[in-house]
């Protein structure tokens, strides 16, 4: 059974599980034997939800072989003295995202790209619904660099017993910052980015991506609704328009930099009174990994400036490296 301690120099959490020592991977073994294509579905735990119902499908949703927490609700009781713990509950799932092993958002088609999200979005209702579980993310790592172990284009969705440190960080900030002036500090960050225009990206009606002031990563890239809005999961939402900006975002990054290993994620308002915050999506390319410097300061060094990161993108130039 997975444990979750808290770190009581940072206020973080480490998460103590063997089961994800067992995992395949096809960076270091070479070709194994991929779970996530068609005639392997034996290989992954029973179907959670897949695409189109009947026949072949297209996307499927499995619970994780090698989950980072397991679903054991009964054993569920944070324990706090000195230190404090509890047993590593929560809900792992994996999203295959196509039936072909290679591709992602930056080949896919919109349809497709518009069908993942709004079976995130799906996910996200259900998981949170769950009893005990306090957040629900969505990330994806893509390339070796990112830490993925498979190429299979895949995302995961996992519940969390408890609120992410990042996020709870990202709430007292804009909790703070809606204190002090009433506004939103995702919403003014964009209204920002829209008078400097250097840093963005792409734009539609309702959606914007640039690279934010203090990029941690080489072309760091986020995309926000346009609209204030906390909550990403909303059944019946339209997202024609998320699938465009991503499928633009990641079209331009794969071009400029191809092959880019990376991390996404969306983070969504936790459940509660939370208006003041607004969800977005980050992806955060991997170049090196981080280093001693990085660890021991929580200071990020990055070689590219988010204006240039986002002019390269922005223009689909091609990046070359000095
Ligand atoms: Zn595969
Ligand atoms: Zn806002």
């Amino acid at each position: 059974m997975p444990e979750i301690r808290k770190d009581i120099f940072s206020n973080g959490w480490v998460i103590y599980s063997s089961k994800r020592s067992g995992r395949p991977n096809d960076y270091i073994d070479g070709d194994v034997k991929c779970p996530f294509c068609p005639g392997n579905e034996e290989s992954t735990p029973p179907e959670i939800f897949r695409y189109p119902a009947k026949g072949k499908w297209q996307i499927r949703v499995v619970p994780n072989r090698y989950p980072a927490l397991v679903e054991d609700e009964k054993n569920f009781y944070p324990i706090s003295g000195f230190y404090e713990y509890m047993r590593g509950y929560g809900i792992h799932e994996v999203l295959v995202e196509t039936p072909s092993h290679g591709g992602g958002f930056e080949t896919f088609d919109k349809k497709r790209i518009e069908k993942i999200f709004e079976i995130y979005s799906d996910r996200y209702l259900a998981i949170k619904k769950e009893k005990n579980i306090k957040y629900v993310m969505v990330f994806k790592n893509v390339g070796k660099n990112a830490g993925a172990s498979l190429r299979h284009p895949h995302s995961q969705i996992i519940g969390l017993p408890l609120i992410p440190t990042t996020v709870v960080n990202e709430i007292n900030s804009s909790k703070k910052f809606y204190t002090k002036t009433g506004k939103c500090l995702f919403c003014e960050t964009i209204k920002n980015e829209k008078k400097y225009s250097l840093r963005i990206v792409a734009e539609n009606e309702d959606y914007i991506a640039f690279c934010p002031f203090s990029s941690r990563f080489f072309f760091e890239t986020w995309i926000m609704p346009k609209r204030h809005e906390s909550i990403f999961e909303m059944s019946g939402r339209d997202f024609s328009h998320l699938a465009d900006i991503v499928k633009k975002v990641f079209g331009n990054l794969f071009f400029s930099v191809p092959d880019i290993a990376y991390n996404m994620i969306i983070h969504s308002s936790p459940s509660g009174h939370y208006d003041f915050y607004h969800w977005h999506i980050e992806i955060l390319p991997k170049l090196a990994s981080l280093a001693g410097f990085e660890w021991g300061s929580g200071f990020y060094i990055n070689s590219l400036k988010p204006e240039e990161a986002a002019n390269i993108l922005r223009k689909r130039k091609k990046f070359v490296q000095e």
